[in-house]
């Protein structure tokens, strides 16, 4: 039988990538913002709103000069969740700066607005947190939330390409968010990040940080890394731009296949739509809580078949064994723990038929 993974690259038919590359043939501008890269800034920029737009070599990269990009001072606290890729609080840590955990609330699993004050001290200089599953934060708190104590909020939006809220883009929220485009996601080019960012000062900061610090040919004013996107890659995200709405329709066709076997099976919690939100599909989280059988049952039960599904977020990341030791005695985080525990992220990616998705949930009822 033919194997599932849990996801499975899109990609633009050979000839469409082939004539979007061709001028770098006559070019030989490979890297370092040439046309190809420009075009597609401008292209991103029409599509998700904010002014600024930013291309990088992949999303973490791309979070660690977001996050460098407003020059905290080193030391300073930044609030996050513990629900996530470990990737959003490396960008925090490998800026100098101390993670500060708050516990998911039960609902969509994003940072729980409601407990992130009592966590805001004096050194406290910025909200990192995710747009888990392409689920939103409560952006309208958080931004309350960031204006009552003078602080930014910065969003790891890797899974939330095209989504929506009350009609803007996600990007719009927060003074910056930061979009994977790793194979693997909604919208892809290979490797890739995207930031958007609302603020001039911070945004003429990317260019330098992206290129070692350069601020021109004899000055290097930073300490900084390497983190441009690359002409092929942005070629690669001109093409899969035109196909994202035929993406998104395909992943909803699955999701509803999904939603309809298992959205009333005892022991098996979904997490349910948000009001106003125009979803991307980008993540299948189901939670077996009280079902006949365990997650990880489930889980081996799925690969006996050939189909692969993971454990996101598993462990979550103030356990993980880089963290584990200053972080991993958290009480504080149960929501976030219990999730973990219970998850399984089913196959989801455009090509994945109604069929196979029907498939998979007979293989998890029987
Ligand atoms: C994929 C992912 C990243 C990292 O993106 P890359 O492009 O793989 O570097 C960061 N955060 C989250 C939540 C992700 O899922």
């Amino acid at each position: 039988m033919e194997r599932i993974n849990v996801t499975r690259s899109s990609m633009p038919s050979f000839e469409e990538y082939c004539e979007e590359i061709r001028p770098l043939w006559e070019s030989r501008w490979l890297s370092n913002r040439g046309a190809i890269s420009k075009e597609f800034e401008q292209q991103l920029q029409s599509k998700l709103g904010p002014k600024h737009i930013a291309l990088f070599a992949n999303g973490h990269v791309a979070m660690e000069v977001a996050i460098d990009a407003f020059h905290f001072p080193k030391g300073s606290e930044v609030i996050t969740t513990p629900y996530t890729h470990c990737s959003t609080t490396h960008a925090i840590v490998r800026n100098g700066l101390k993670p500060v955990f708050v516990d998911v609330n039960e609902k969509d699993l994003t940072i729980d607005v409601n407990q992130i004050e009592k966590y805001i001290t004096p050194k406290t200089v910025a909200i990192v947190t995710t747009h888990v599953y392409g689920y939103i934060c409560d952006v309208e708190a958080l931004d309350a939330i960031a204006k009552r104590h003078n602080i930014k909020v910065i969003y790891d939006a890797a899974h939330a390409f095209g989504v929506t809220y009350n009609g803007k883009g996600i990007a719009e929220y927060g003074d910056a968010a930061m979009f994977s485009c790793h194979a693997t996601k909604v919208f892809h080019t290979i490797e890739g990040g995207i930031v958007a960012f609302k603020d001039d000062k911070v945004f003429s900061q990317v260019d330098i940080l992206t290129n070692f610090g350069f601020v021109d040919a004899e000055h290097v004013a930073y300490v900084s890394t390497n983190a441009r996107m690359n002409e092929y890659e942005a070629a690669m995200g001109i093409c899969n731009l035109r196909h994202l709405d035929d993406e998104i329709a395909k992943r909803k066709a699955a999701a509803e296949v999904y939603n309809r076997m298992l959205g009333n099976v005892p022991g098996i919690k979904l997490i349910q739509p948000q009001p106003n939100v125009v979803m991307n599909y980008s993540y299948y989280p189901v939670f077996f809580d009280g079902y006949k059988r365990n997650r990880n049952e489930v889980q081996a039960l799925l690969a006996e078949h050939n189909i692969f599904a993971r454990k996101y977020f598993y462990p979550i990341t103030p356990d993980l064994d880089c963290y584990a030791a200053e972080y991993g005695q958290l009480d504080n985080i149960p929501v976030a723990r219990h999730a973990a525990d219970t998850v399984l992220t089913l196959p989801m990616y455009a090509d994945l038929t109604p069929e196979q998705a029907k498939h998979i949930c007979e293989i998890i009822l029987s």
